[in-house]
């Protein structure tokens, strides 16, 4: 089967392409670039991107999808649906099933429940140590050859530093990066919001700043030591994000991401006490969300990742204290970077894309995608920069509905979302 994507505008930043050409798919693949006034097939289905951002497949490098063990959050086929809805050709989720995808059973699992779902690509993301416990590390070759992408043991960071060094020599021998989120329970633990000014108003204990600084800086001192790559996870902190900046100035191999509710909300957002504001790390304050937009606008953050983490309503109509952390945000994410980087002029949509699906393929190894050449993997994101638009919880595709956007307006988004060579989604 083959598909003209026709009349669009074509950025792929890893050649250097920034205007308007047709882009041919054939077999799964980017067949060819087609200039204006070229011939072009006639026995082709045409799509036509007049008005349109024709964009390399955007990868979320960060998801929770659930399954196996709590599918009536999520499962893998409900998050590939919000996904592609969202505008993502690929999804990263990370090992907290249940059982944690400690092995390669799981791993192979979940990118067979993906493949039957038909929808996103799925490229795991496996545990450091035997169900995220901290102390023994799990097998970390086998779940690569699975197909795993990355190891994390995400909301539970490995306390021990002896243990942590010898997981990143670990991966390092595997060629697998590590990502890592950064928080010091021994500061945070029993924190629900983040400490400051407005934790102390509400009468909330807080998760201090310094708890994510001073977990970043052990860790970039091991990953130096060791060799490693470490790509940090949700940085939320000004004093995590200078940490990266010194280390990639130091030339040490860091990467990190950024979720778009840290970018876009702060602790104020608590004062209502809406569950919905809660997650690990928490909305900070506005010094920190000012570091967080200059990060991204000086290349020190290198990609947008959702950190979508679904809960089912009941859970989160607890008090604040008690609700379980995470929001979903599959299919905000695009619509946050439009209204808060691309449309007050943080950034351009070529660094839109590099954030979101260049910077993704190369921290992740991803052969063939986050690009379009001719020869690559037919992911393709459709962008209609121009469409206003309003999202409701009650229409998401995931199971869940913890997202603090509901009804919130947004100017671009995700039109047409193409993997494989086929349009999966189709607003
Ligand atoms: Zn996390
Ligand atoms: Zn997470």
């Amino acid at each position: 089967m083959k598909l003209l994507i026709k009349n669009g505008h074509l950025i792929d930043p890893a050649n250097g392409q920034n205007s308007g050409q047709d882009v041919l798919v054939e077999d799964g693949k980017v067949a060819a670039w087609v200039g204006r006034g070229e011939e072009l097939p006639t026995d082709v289905e045409v799509f036509d991107a007049s008005g349109l951002i024709v964009a390399p497949g955007f990868i979320d490098m960060h998801v929770h999808l659930r399954e196996p063990g709590q599918e009536h959050k999520e499962t893998i086929a409900s998050g590939c649906a919000a996904a592609v809805a969202g505008g993502w050709t690929s999804v990263c989720p990370m090992p907290n099933t249940n059982p944690v995808n400690d092995n390669a059973a799981i791993t192979r699992y979940m990118i067979e429940q993906a493949e039957r779902a038909g929808l996103a690509n799925v490229f795991p993301i496996g545990a450091i140590t035997k169900s995220s416990d901290g102390s023994e590390l799990a097998e970390m070759g086998e779940m690569k050859a699975a197909g795993a992408v990355a190891v994390s043991d995400d909301g539970r960071p490995v306390p021990n530093a002896g243990i942590m060094r010898r997981a990143m020599q670990y991966a390092r021998d595997f060629d697998l990066p590590v990502i890592d989120h950064c928080e010091d329970k021994s500061l945070s633990s029993g924190g629900v919001m983040h400490e400051g000014k407005i934790s102390l108003l509400l009468g909330l204990k807080g998760m201090p700043a310094l708890a994510e600084d001073i977990d970043a800086v052990r860790d970039i001192i091991l990953a130096k030591d060791t060799g490693t790559h470490i790509h940090i996870a949700h940085v939320s902190t000004k004093g995590a994000l200078d940490a990266v900046r010194r280390a990639k100035a130091d030339g040490i191999n860091v990467t990190c991401e950024v979720t778009p509710h840290h970018f876009t909300l702060t602790d104020k957002a608590v004062e209502g006490y809406d569950t919905n504001t809660k997650m690990a790390p928490p909305l900070r304050s506005q010094e920190h969300l000012e570091a967080i937009l200059e990060g991204i606008k000086d290349g020190t953050i290198d990609a947008i990742a959702t950190d979508h983490a679904p809960h089912h309503a009941d859970e989160k109509a607890l008090e604040y204290d008690r609700a379980p952390f995470g929001i979903t945000g599959l299919e905000t994410a695009i619509g946050l970077a439009f209204n808060e980087l691309v449309n007050k002029g943080v950034i351009d949509l070529v660094r839109l894309v590099e954030l979101c699906s260049v910077n993704p393929a190369k921290i992740f190894k991803l052969a063939g995608r986050g690009t379009l050449v001719p020869g690559s993997i037919a992911d393709i994101t459709i962008i209609d920069p121009n469409l206003t638009w309003i999202y409701r919880n009650a229409d998401s595709r995931s199971k869940s509905r913890n997202s603090p956007f509901d009804g919130c307006e947004f100017t671009g988004a995700a039109v047409a979302t193409i993997v494989g060579g086929r349009i999966v989604y189709r607003r």
